[in-house]
């Protein structure tokens, strides 16, 4: 079965009701959110009838709660030993909530390094997820992302990702979250996905994969930018992009677009998952709907 869905909100008062709500909108059977803003570090306590109110939203419109996701804030680094301790705390905190919310997979950005190397800064995330997960012995996974190794990003190639995970002891507790644009950005070919299925097997493991990010990218192969493109719209292009979502080795794993909104304002996730669906782009559904010559 195909796991779709989007980026949606959460906010203070409504939490996870907003976020099913959303997803719902869209035609979703799955979505990521941030359990508060994704630029800070602000949150509040997990409102237990409210989780409860969205789980039952969720089993009446065919949502799967297990392939749900939380993303994990930007400013967490665990890679800059001055950020560390405050990244270490945050992150024990957010499992919790986690698991408050009955979530089993956080998305994190492994961290950049801002000087002081990559090899320091892969010794750094280890150090700090070694620090997380010393005293945690519940079911959230962590799935470090693949970057697209703008400015000292780390984990901006598999082998990265690699010497991460086999530095940290508990490593069942980790996985991977791949995303199609920031592995295009990074210079990996995603046009044979074939082949690059066969090179992450063997330097990470498939099995490691615990979410997709699809995205396409406006930017060409080997940038090393990070700017999300509407799907068909950038240099990834739609096909390509489907094979990734229906390759048969990913089935279970959740497809989630964080493709940017129209305008800024109109979220383009309702007609990408229709287009997905149907296994069919329709060219210049946004110049249609919105009169817009780009999306930007
Ligand atoms: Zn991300
Ligand atoms: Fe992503
Ligand atoms: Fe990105």
């Amino acid at each position: 079965m195909l796991y779709i869905g989007s980026h949606v909100s959460f906010d203070k008062k409504d939490q996870l009701v907003k976020s099913v709500k959303e997803a719902i909108s869209y035609g979703a059977n799955t979505f990521m959110f941030y359990t508060g803003a994704p630029q800070n570090t602000v949150r509040y306590p997990i409102d237990e009838a409210k989780t409860l109110e969205a789980v039952s939203l969720m089993k009446e419109n065919g949502i799967s709660f297990d392939k749900v996701v939380v993303h994990a804030p930007y400013i967490i680094n665990l890679a800059n030993r001055q950020n560390m301790d405050f990244g270490v705390r945050f992150l024990k905190e957010e499992l919790e909530r986690c698991e408050a919310l009955g979530v089993t997979s956080i998305v994190l950005h492994p961290g950049s390094h801002v000087g002081v190397g990559a090899s320091q800064g892969m010794q750094n995330i280890i150090d700090g997820l070694n620090q997380v997960l010393e005293n945690y012995h519940g079911p959230v996974k962590i799935l470090l992302e693949t970057m697209a190794g703008k400015g000292s990003e780390v984990g901006r190639t598999l082998e990265e990702v690699q010497t991460i995970l086999d530095g940290v002891k508990k490593k069942e507790q980790l996985g991977v979250c791949i995303d199609t644009c920031h592995l295009n950005d990074a210079g990996y070919d995603l046009s044979d996905f074939d082949a690059f299925l066969k090179t992450f097997d063997k330097i990470i493991g498939i099995s490691r994969i615990g979410c997709v990010h699809v995205n396409d990218s406006k930017n060409e192969r080997g940038a090393h930018k990070d700017r999300h493109e509407n799907l068909g719209y950038g240099t990834l292009g739609f096909d390509s992009l489907l094979k990734v979502i229906y390759h048969p080795l990913l089935e279970e794993v959740p497809k989630i677009l964080e493709t940017p909104y129209i305008y800024r304002e109109f979220p383009p996730y309702k007609e990408e998952i229709e287009m997905i669906r149907k296994k069919k782009f329709h060219k210049g559904w946004i110049e249609e709907k919105y009169g817009c010559e780009t999306s930007k």
